[in-house]
């Protein structure tokens, strides 16, 4: 094993330099070498599974106007849907017969939106007391917060974007700041939320250095949950003409994450499998333990649009074959929740 990677994997960190080296050589032994310790760690933490997690794509309403994101308020031609109570039940139950324990909801910033989902909480908490529930609405009112989680709200998915102020200001509005974004991350923990941070890669403007002030952000704070996607343009936004960011990069990302957080559930997003055809599975195998499928309607699903390219039959249609791509790959699917356990 390379030195600089078996550092990594006993300390759980390691200097700028190094980090820079690991995201930017060319060397390609390297980097398999950085994936191999990754995967070697997972297996060892988790045992070759995967936990599975329903996607369902609440509403496409959003105040926000994030300059790379395709349900910014300012896209006039995006669609705009919101589910109903009856439309998120259906979708939960689905997933719940699928043999999935954990309903992810996400949707644009929308916090009148967010205070009807309260009660639609309670009752996927009355109705499947086995399953978690994870929100990922973007910055709300704290007590909305501590309404959802009273609810019954188990883990809230709040990517950080980027740690460094300059490249924040750049991705976002006047008027959102890192600091709020932050202090929500601190909030959520504080209510007692499992908490997922993380950021896109290869977003317009990014540096290594970038990259690197998210790794240290993630290492203070001690995800549970950690999210990672390549930046995919959305041609009605201000960053249409943007390229992609690279795959080899968020795939090194989830390696050198993996070895830093041993204990945090990392889903090989739907993102990276967008840009690349073979992503899901190459996202595990560079440390990811969690996938997503998609189990929003379709006609929403289609709406749902943050970037152009995303795979519309990423779900609850393509699960049997995902569950044997994974199984040929020695990976079984846990029938549980899948909570973040520290050692
Ligand atoms: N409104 C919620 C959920 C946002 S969508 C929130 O603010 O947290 C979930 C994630 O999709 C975002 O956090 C962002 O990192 C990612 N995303 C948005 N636009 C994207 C794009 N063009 N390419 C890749 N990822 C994107």
């Amino acid at each position: 094993m390379d030195a600089t990677v078996e550092e990594l994997m006993h300390r759980r960190t390691l200097p700028d330099e190094a980090l820079r080296t690991l995201l930017e050589s060319e060397d390609t032994s390297l980097a398999d070498s950085l994936h191999r310790a990754a995967r070697e760690v997972t297996d060892a933490r988790f045992g070759k599974r995967i936990w599975l997690r329903a996607l369902v794509e609440w509403s496409s309403v959003c105040r926000n106007d994030c300059l790379y994101c395709g349900i910014r308020r300012g896209n006039r031609k995006a669609e705009r849907y919101t589910l109903s109570a009856a439309e998120i039940l259906s979708a939960c139950e689905r997933a719940y017969r699928h043999g999935l324990r954990t309903f992810v909801l996400q949707g644009g910033e929308n916090p009148s939106g967010a205070e009807a989902l309260v009660p639609v909480v309670e009752q996927l908490r009355a109705r499947w007391p086995d399953a978690a529930i994870t929100l990922s609405l973007g910055e709300l009112p704290f007590d909305l917060y501590a309404r959802l989680r009273r609810a019954g709200a188990d883990r809230y998915l709040l990517r950080h974007e980027s740690a460094s102020p300059r490249l924040y200001a750049s991705l976002h509005p006047a008027g959102m700041t890192l600091a709020h974004r932050l202090a929500c991350l601190d909030e959520l923990r504080r209510l007692g939320f499992q908490v997922g941070s993380g950021v896109m890669v290869g977003a317009p403007d990014q540096r290594t250095e970038d990259l690197i002030a998210d790794i240290r952000y993630l290492e203070r704070f001690s995800p549970d949950m950690i999210g990672l996607g390549p930046f995919i343009p959305h041609r009605d936004t201000p960053f249409g003409h943007f390229p992609a960011g690279s795959a080899e990069t968020t795939l090194r990302l989830y390696s050198i994450l993996r070895l830093m957080h041993p204990d945090a559930m990392i889903p090989s997003t739907t993102a990276l499998s967008a840009l690349h055809p073979g992503g899901k599975l190459a996202g595990i195998l560079a440390g990811a333990n969690v996938i997503m499928p998609n189990f929003t309607p379709p006609i929403q699903r289609e709406a749902y649009s943050l970037y152009n390219g995303k795979p519309t039959t990423d779900g609850a249609e393509s699960l049997t074959d995902m569950i044997g791509e994974l199984a040929a790959a020695g990976y079984t699917i846990d029938p549980g929740r899948g909570d973040c356990i520290k050692n």
